[in-house]
């Protein structure tokens, strides 16, 4: 056992399977949550929690360590609400998918004391609440942590310890880099998705109903990506704004490059450029990312990926 006692504030996706790994593995000893809605307190209390509590500061009371599984947006007002209420010496972590915003957030009401290690677990389904998660979510994905510079070791490597111990790989980095590398990665990649799945949307010669029946194609992918949780990507775009207006700029940009090889029909131009950019798959398979089965991987359009 690696915490006595874990607090869950957000009880979806990410802290539901977070709930499921520790218990896998032995290493909370009690774990205790707290959601906005009664009914998602409810079904937590049935599935994955030892003790459910009316609110954030109570639920907080002598944990060890803390989890902030809110959307971005929420972070402030949670934060500002369990602050006198942490235990000294206990560890408070998050797992937002944008770094700057929730250490601004955050930060402020965390009392001298109380050890704040800002983190970001690279893995996610489609699906959200806390019905969706399972055990091996975080199993060899990454988990960033962003500790700002004056962080105590001890409580970085306490914490460590409990990602490592639920499968992930943990790296930590600067919280800007962070939020550059996730436009990249993540954050331009949701926003394209949604302009695609959009643009399907707007075209009236195209029917919704070929849209369903011929997504056997690359749309599907698209759809996938795009039926993400609306409240949490609206607070990444909100809340990552520079970093992904940036990557958007560099995109627009090539997309024009590639656009004009189109119309001028060079060939050359477009096969080198594929070339390059199917490297880049190989490399996301050797590095265990992803699966080199065709199709992602999944067996049927509705099976989950990680
Ligand atoms: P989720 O499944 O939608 O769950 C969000 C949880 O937060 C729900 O239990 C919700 O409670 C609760 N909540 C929302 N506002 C709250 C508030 N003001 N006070 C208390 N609880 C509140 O979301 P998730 O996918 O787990 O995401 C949680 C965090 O993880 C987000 O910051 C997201 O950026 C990050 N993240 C997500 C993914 C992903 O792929 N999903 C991956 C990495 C990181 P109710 O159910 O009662 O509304």
């Amino acid at each position: 056992m690696i915490y006595p006692r874990v607090a869950l504030i957000g009880l979806g996706l990410i802290a539901s399977s977070m709930a499921h790994a520790m218990r896998a593995q032995g290493l909370a000893g009690e774990i205790v949550g707290y959601a906005k809605s009664p009914e998602t307190r409810a079904v937590a209390r049935e599935l994955f929690c030892d003790r459910v509590c009316a609110s954030a500061a109570e639920a907080v009371k002598d944990a060890d360590l803390v989890v902030l599984a809110v959307p971005v947006g929420a972070m402030s007002e949670i934060a500002a609400e369990i602050g006198p209420h942490l235990k000294p010496g206990a560890t408070v972590t998050d797992v937002g998918s944008v770094k700057r915003a929730v250490v601004d957030a955050v930060a402020p009401h965390m009392p001298d004391g109380v050890h704040f290690v800002p983190g970001h677990p690279l893995a996610g389904t489609e699906y959200s609440g806390p019905r969706s998660g399972f055990a091996s979510l975080f199993q060899n994905r990454w988990w960033l942590l962003t500790p700002l510079p004056d962080t105590d070791a001890t409580a970085i490597a306490l914490l460590r310890g409990l990602l490592e111990g639920m499968g992930a790989n943990v790296d930590e980095m600067d919280v800007e880099h962070h939020d550059l590398v996730l436009a990249v990665v993540s954050h331009v990649p949701h926003a394209i998705a949604y302009t695609m799945v959009g643009v399907a949307d707007h075209m009236r010669r195209v029917s919704q109903s070929e849209v369903i029946k011929y997504s056997a194609s690359g749309f599907r992918d698209f759809t996938r990506i795009a039926a993400s949780d609306p409240v949490m990507w609206r607070d990444v775009f909100l809340t990552n704004k520079d970093a992904v207006l940036d990557i958007l700029g560099r995109f627009a940009e090539e997309l024009f490059v590639l656009q004009r090889a189109i119309r001028m029909g060079d060939g050359e131009h477009l096969h080198a450029y594929f070339t390059r950019t199917r490297a880049i798959r190989r490399g996301i398979i050797e590095a265990g990312q992803d699966t080199a089965a065709p199709d992602f991987g999944r067996a049927a359009p509705s099976a989950k990926e990680g």
